[in-house]
């Protein structure tokens, strides 16, 4: 009751796309039940969760911030989502952000930009902002979102809160709404690291239904965040503290944190990333391209949105896919299917696809060096709404995909991920802080950030 009612409270920032009342208030009745029955309950009994509105969940509306999907009802639950439940884990609602998961300001959202609750005024972060701000809010307690290039942490980042994006293929993405298929990972958003971790010991682990999960065993994420972290070798970007392009607040609170881990007995040395200039453009070919192959099946037939006016199918196709995707949506299905076709393909795809595995390598030949590589998730804090959405003929479109320079590495790589809140600006607004850790080493991730956090 008390979330349903901070639910009311904060309407204005836009949070929920749907809030499932009566169905939440059911399941927190039937565990009081058996809770004073004395009969078994799950692990996360009681917890009130949202899901991002990418996540299938059985008998509920589901439509990635996108009019293409409207009235849509999800057929079965995301893997997911299931254990969650399996779990006595309480579904309050599904969360509004950025269109099929494309943006950093959930401003392309059909359903309208979410709002920091720091100041209105400015952006939650996206493509997962209503998942941030909820848990910023207090709406419920944790959120289940989406992270293709940044869209857990990044807006973790923005709100003060944690975002944990584990490595490709930790957690089933069956019944996860597809963007870019080789970068996507489901992730929680929470308080603290332990709940993410707690979370994502629920969540991970093999799945008959997805065939790039990892049968590797589950580890005792939970556990480990209640353990103190040996010292560790930790790299830092000499960009995140030292560029001008990066805001000085930031960066002053980074090198605050670096100061802080030294002190600790930790070692912190910098680091150049050779390729940080290549991680942007590799990141937007590949995952444009995915995304325009992906999409291809909302079609106006199969799925989706079917305008009233064709006469005739190719008709069908065009007028179905103009009405119902948004405009970056639309430029991104675009952008992929240039990268793709017969002409251009080698120039942009493949080389795209060599670069990325440059990146892969640099980044290997770092982690043999350190345990986590730090910086800060984002090189700005939340910026004013309106303001980089490219719709006014000045303005620039590739200013808001600069949001997530810091964030798009993990992905291209799939190494795990994690943004901690890390201070405010002089303003208030929330700072966060990203660590970076080699595949599966979400153990060790979770342990130093509940030990900094
Ligand atoms: N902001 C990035 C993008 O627009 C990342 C989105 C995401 O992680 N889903 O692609």
């Amino acid at each position: 009751d008390g979330y349903l009612a901070r639910i009311e409270e904060n309407r204005h920032l836009n949070v929920f796309t749907e809030v499932y009342a009566e169905e939440a208030r059911q399941r927190a009745d039937d565990l009081d039940r058996r809770w004073a029955a004395n009969e078994p309950v799950g692990r996360l009994a009681g917890m009130v969760i949202g899901l991002k509105d990418v996540l299938s969940h059985a008998g509920h509306g589901l439509q990635a911030g996108s009019h293409m999907l409207d009235g849509f009802v999800a057929q079965f639950t995301a893997t997911a989502v299931q254990r969650l439940l399996d779990e006595d884990a309480i579904v309050i609602g599904r969360q509004n952000c950025d269109e099929f998961a494309m943006g950093s300001s959930n401003e392309t959202s059909a359903f309208g930009p979410v709002r920091n609750a720091a100041d209105p005024t400015r952006v939650p972060g996206g493509s997962s902002g209503g998942s941030a701000v909820a848990v910023q809010a207090g709406l419920c307690l944790a959120s289940i979102g989406s992270d293709t290039g940044g869209s857990v942490r990044q807006p973790a980042a923005f709100c003060g809160v944690t975002g944990l994006k584990p490595t490709y293929g930790r957690i089933s993405r069956w019944g996860l709404i597809a963007y870019a298929s080789s970068f996507d990972c489901v992730g929680p958003i929470a308080h603290t690291p332990a709940d993410c971790a707690l979370l994502l010991e629920i969540m991970a682990g093999p799945d008959e239904f997805d065939s790039t999960v990892s049968n590797r065993p589950v580890e005792a994420y939970s556990a480990a965040t209640q353990m103190a972290s040996a010292p560790r070798r930790i790299a830092y970007l000499r960009d995140g503290v030292e560029s001008p392009g990066v805001d000085a607040s930031i960066r002053e609170a980074t090198q605050r944190t670096i100061d802080a881990l030294r002190a600790a007995g930790h070692t912190v040395e910098p680091v150049s990333l050779s390729l940080l200039d290549s991680l942007l453009p590799t990141y937007y070919i590949l995952t444009t391209a995915e995304a325009s192959s992906n999409l291809s099946r909302f079609d106006g037939v199969r799925y989706g949105h079917r305008t009233a006016e064709a006469t005739d199918l190719i008709e069908l196709y065009k007028k179905s896919r103009t009405e119902g995707f948004g405009s970056e949506v639309r430029r991104r299905i675009l952008l992929g299917t240039f990268a793709l076709s017969a002409s251009y393909y080698d120039a942009y795809y493949t080389k795209a696809q060599q670069v990325r595995r440059l990146i892969r390598e640099e980044t290997e030949r770092l982690f043999a060096e350190y345990d986590f590589l730090l910086s800060p998730t984002t090189p700005s804090p939340a910026f004013k709404l309106g303001e980089k959405t490219g719709r006014n003929p000045d303005d620039d479109p590739l200013q808001m995909y600069l949001a997530d320079i810091f964030t798009v590495q993990a992905n291209v790589v799939g190494y795990p991920a994690i943004s901690i809140p890390n201070g405010a600006t002089p303003e208030g607004l929330p700072i966060g802080l990203q660590l970076m850790a080699s595949p599966f080493a979400e153990a060790s991730l979770v342990a130093i950030a509940q030990e900094i956090t």
